[in-house]
């Protein structure tokens, strides 16, 4: 029993049971979601670049929705 990332035992870590790939160390496949850019089922690698503009700037709205009341004013006049 192999895992599928790094091609060493399965049994040496922590194994866990990948649907659609098989059987993989838990840490393998996180990195593997990482750097397939995988968040929750959402593939960031297919989207085009229009569409990661659109999902960067509902990170920020969302992040700066989610900033305390008295910081509001200043979330659209500064750039990082
Ligand atoms: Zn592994």
């Amino acid at each position: 029993m192999k895992c599928e990332f790094c091609s060493q035992s399965a049994l040496a870590g922590n194994p866990i049971t990948v649907a659609g790939i098989g059987i993989a160390h838990q840490s393998c496949y996180e990195r593997h979601l990482i750097d397939q850019r995988i968040f929750r089922s959402l593939n960031l690698r297919q989207l085009n670049a229009a569409e990661l503009n659109e999902l960067n700037d509902l990170v920020q709205i969302e992040l700066n929705a989610r900033q305390p009341v008295r910081t509001e004013i200043e979330l659209w006049g500064t750039s990082e």
